[in-house]
């Protein structure tokens, strides 16, 4: 398979490091060894969620973290809010359901600022949780999680926030923000391959999973709290060498700082899109996320096939309604100023 160079909103470029640690020999994971390094690692990924709640890795894609939170803490019959603006909080959504949540879907326009009042008008005193994308990597938009949180933090619904395309690459607060479940993955601002999903659960959160009728049995947080630091299953060992050297990288960059590297990016970005005379989506980027960028063009499907074929570049199309009128630009993780200058110089070539 020829190498492309990935500028997709997921999966982002691995570092050399990360991908030669996930070669090391596999350790058994039940020793004392294996246990105190999985502790070490889900330890770390507290300073990048911002919290002091009980963090896990769990094996699987991101989803697999959506899952966890909607099958560990809801029963069937109980009320959720989902808050709906994009393919992901459609996902989300769809959870809740398949767990047999009566769903009161919020529905907003993509690309628009979401109007927080009609998700607190739709709560009720016995709702049970909240769903909502912070970053809607259909869209690029970023949603004003902290505003939610206002609304449920003395309440007993929970926030389940689904952070999978902006941890470390825009701010995420959880303890700040009231975040209940915050769920993240291992493939996109982490630049690692795809296999990790990560899960912090505050202690409002517990109480609805101890009094949850639980029917999931892998991805069951109740498994990975009584069991912890011990992984309830064989992890995904090699995964998790991955990690640790991931961990490595953002904290010798510090979080904050590589938050502002990816704003910079972001600006750079955006502003050398328009210079090409392309429509950024939506219009005003106030809104937007610091990890991708969205570009409205008809002609976006060639675009992405002259990137791919001519330049070996992979940029994202859009899905529903926006397929084949617009195209994304990932810019999270390790991807840089290099790669960026690259895609933007064969965006030009092919404008020409
Ligand atoms: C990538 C992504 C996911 C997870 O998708 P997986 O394929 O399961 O990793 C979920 N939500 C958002 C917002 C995403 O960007």
């Amino acid at each position: 398979m020829k190498p492309k160079l990935l500028m997709t909103p997921g999966p982002t470029v691995v570092p050399e490091k990360v991908l030669k640690a996930m070669s090391q020999p596999i350790i058994h994971h039940r020793t004392p060894e294996f246990t105190e390094f999985v502790r070490e690692s889900s330890e770390r990924l507290k300073s990048i969620f911002k919290t002091k709640n009980d963090t896990y890795i769990m094996s699987g894609s991101g989803t697999a973290g959506m899952e966890a939170s909607i099958a560990s803490s809801i029963s069937p019959g109980d009320h959720v809010v989902s808050v709906v603006s994009g393919k992901f909080s459609e996902r989300y959504r769809d959870i809740a359901k398949a767990f047999g949540a009566e769903v009161t879907e919020i529905e907003y326009e993509w690309g628009k600022k979401i109007d927080t009042k009609r998700i607190k008008d739709a709560l009720k005193e016995d709702t049970k949780a909240v769903t909502v994308v912070q970053n809607e990597t259909s869209t690029g938009v970023l949603n004003p999680i902290w505003e939610i949180g206002e609304m449920t933090k003395d309440t007993e619904t929970l926030l389940c926030v689904d952070t999978i395309s902006c941890l470390a690459g825009d701010e995420v607060k959880v303890d700040d923000w009231n975040v209940d479940i915050c769920v993240s993955g291992s493939q996109k601002c982490f630049s690692m391959p795809p296999g990790l999903a990560f899960v912090s659960v505050s202690e409002k959160a517990w109480k609805a999973v101890e009094n949850s009728e639980r029917h999931t049995y892998y991805n069951n947080l109740m498994k990975f709290k009584k069991k912890y630091p011990k992984p309830p299953w064989t992890p995904a060992i090699s995964t998790l060498y991955g990690l640790e050297v991931a961990l490595d990288i953002i904290e010798e960059e510090g979080i904050d700082n590589r938050i502002k590297r990816h704003k910079k990016n972001a600006d750079y970005c955006r502003d050398k899109v328009q210079e090409l005379g392309l429509d950024l989506f939506p219009e005003n980027c106030d809104i937007c996320s610091n990890t991708l960028t969205s570009i409205e063009n008809e002609e976006a499907e060639f675009i992405r096939k002259r990137l791919n074929e001519d330049y070996d570049i992979l940029v994202a199309g859009a899905q529903k309604h926006m397929k084949g009128k617009m195209f994304r630009i990932g810019h999270m993780g390790e991807v840089g100023r290099e790669e960026l200058e690259r895609t933007l110089f064969a965006l030009s070539e092919i404008l020409r």
